[in-house]
């Protein structure tokens, strides 16, 4: 008989047999009403029908695939006994967060577009797998990180993103007393104030939080680094080691005329004043944002779909994504491209935005854009928009959102003497580690790669803190 313990037995003639399922999800027309999430949890029933057709694959490209190295069959076979708290231990191995990233990572970018069964575009749910053991061992129990014996040693971690609090909690499993220092008002980074509640339910990350709290690590919100109080300060101040995970949430901003008027908004404050609570805002954004009927959103990354499908939340009539090249080009996720149009956003292709207007009212009233051709390819690979003299037309809109990427916040790299950071103001690190210029002081997340996600900071955070705590014993020796 096959044993699912066992991968040697497993009788995948039989798995290859249950039928593939979409993932659960609620009605475009249902979910535009609010913000809460758009995919529904799974039933106990359904997960371990859904595990049982993993193929257990003995080289788990699933595995290779995933930024954090999950051992996605291994958890997979203990969801089909039913052991879910089982499954959560083996995520816990290798994730802070599986209850987030189960929710947030592009699974079809990752695990499931390496699962060998979506060869015929009927992967294993990986990514709802991992949601549902998270939330079932959640739900058990909502403190879960064990302190280690304390080691009588103090680490400073600045920013409370993702690769912050991976690595306090790495940290504080090992011992070591661990203080976040977080410039924001409430604690998360992106987490919080990027990742709409249609993706991301606030309460899971609350706990996570709640969680680091309730295992002793100390979170500092209002408390910025760099110039009145340095990196340097912190290391006076005792701490032995600082991790930077300070991120890349500066948005780029457009150098077209009319981009300072009223109507038009970078992503952040754009999705921060609609989907955040005004008092965890700075004190500019905490007045209500009143969105107009013709939205127009610029920019083909995941937050120009945020963007899109918050602006269709808030009751938009036509919500209108402008993209400089083709959708093939567009470095968002299909997935979230896929629920904005089903939802109602409209993507138009090969239009590059020249100039705001404004209306007799003085905000912005319409675009006006040329249209482009695509030329040879560019650095990453992708073909360069060449707009075209003389085609010149009107896109009318009330409400623009100019969501074309993010930078590094460069506050800590002006501050810090001796940090080697690139051109782009991004920390220069060794990969393995963390470690940068500066003995004692590591560094990842987006503050490192670049705009990145969620599971690739979690995995530098914890990277950065094993990296730390052997820094910190070789400092004894
Ligand atoms: C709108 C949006 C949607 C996204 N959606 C997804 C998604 O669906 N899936 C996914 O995987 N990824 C998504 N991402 C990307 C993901 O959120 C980031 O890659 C991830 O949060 C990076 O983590 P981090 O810890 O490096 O930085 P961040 O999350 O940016 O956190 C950095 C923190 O450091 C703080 N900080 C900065 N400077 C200082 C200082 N000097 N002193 C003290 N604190 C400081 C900041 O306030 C912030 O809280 C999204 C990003 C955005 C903007």
């Amino acid at each position: 008989m096959a044993d699912p313990q066992n991968p040697t037995t497993i009788d995948r003639k039989a798995r290859i047999k249950i039928p593939y399922e979409a993932p659960p999800a609620r009605p475009a027309a249902e979910r535009v009403k609010d913000f809460r999430e758009t995919f529904l949890p799974l039933t106990p029933e359904r997960a371990m029908r859904e595990a049982g057709r993993c193929l257990q694959c003995p080289m788990a490209p699933c595995v290779k695939a995933c930024p954090a190295g999950n051992d996605i069959p291994g958890a997979l076979r203990k969801i089909e006994q039913g052991d879910f708290l089982g499954a959560a231990k083996i995520y816990r191995r290798t994730s802070t967060m599986a209850q987030i990233c189960g929710r947030v990572c592009p699974h079809e970018q990752l695990c499931q577009c390496a699962c060998v069964r979506n060869k015929n575009h009927e992967p294993v749910l990986c990514g709802a797998l991992e949601a549902f053991v998270a939330d079932f061992e959640r739900a058990q129990n909502p403190f879960h990180i064990q302190p280690g014996p304390s080691s009588g040693k103090r680490v400073a971690v600045v920013g409370s993103g993702p690769a912050g609090l991976a690595c306090a909690e790495q940290l504080i499993l090992q011992g070591h007393a661990v203080t976040v220092f977080e410039s924001a008002s409430a604690a998360g980074g992106m987490l919080t104030y990027g990742i709409p509640e249609f993706k991301l339910d606030q309460s899971i990350v609350d706990l996570l939080i709640e969680d680091l709290r309730h295992a002793g690590v100390e979170i500092r919100t209002g408390a910025a680094i760099g110039k009145s109080h340095p990196v340097d300060a912190l290391l006076r101040d005792g701490y032995q080691a600082v991790f930077l995970g300070t991120g890349a949430s500066i948005p780029t901003c457009m150098q077209v005329p009319g981009i300072d008027l009223p109507g038009v908004f970078p992503p952040d404050e754009f999705l921060a004043r609609l989907n955040n609570d005004p008092a965890i805002l700075p004190e500019g954004w905490r007045q209500p944002l009143t969105v107009g009927s013709r939205v127009a959103v610029i920019g083909g990354g995941d937050t120009a779909s945020d963007c899109l499908r918050t602006a269709v939340r808030k009751g938009a009539s036509q919500v209108t994504c402008l993209y400089r090249r083709t959708e093939t080009e567009m470095p968002g996720g299909k997935k979230d491209r896929l629920l904005a149009a089903e939802e109602g956003a409209e993507y138009r292709f090969q239009i590059q935005p020249i100039r705001f207007l404004a209306g007799s009212d003085g905000r912005v009233s319409a675009i006006e854009c040329l249209k482009c051709e695509l030329g040879d390819c560019d650095a990453e690979g992708r073909r360069r928009p060449i707009p075209v003299d003389g085609s010149n037309f009107i896109v009318e809109a009330d409400t623009v959102v100019c969501a074309l990427g993010y930078g590094a916040n460069p506050e800590i790299g002006r501050t810090t003497r001796g940090l080697a950071i690139d051109k782009n103001g991004l920390f220069q690190t060794d990969p393995l580690t963390g470690a940068t210029s500066r003995p004692g002081i590591f560094a990842g997340g987006d503050a490192v790669s670049g705009p990145d996600l969620v599971v690739s900071a979690m995995a530098a955070g914890r990277r950065a803190a094993a990296a730390i705590d052997r820094f910190l014993h070789n400092a004894d020796t």
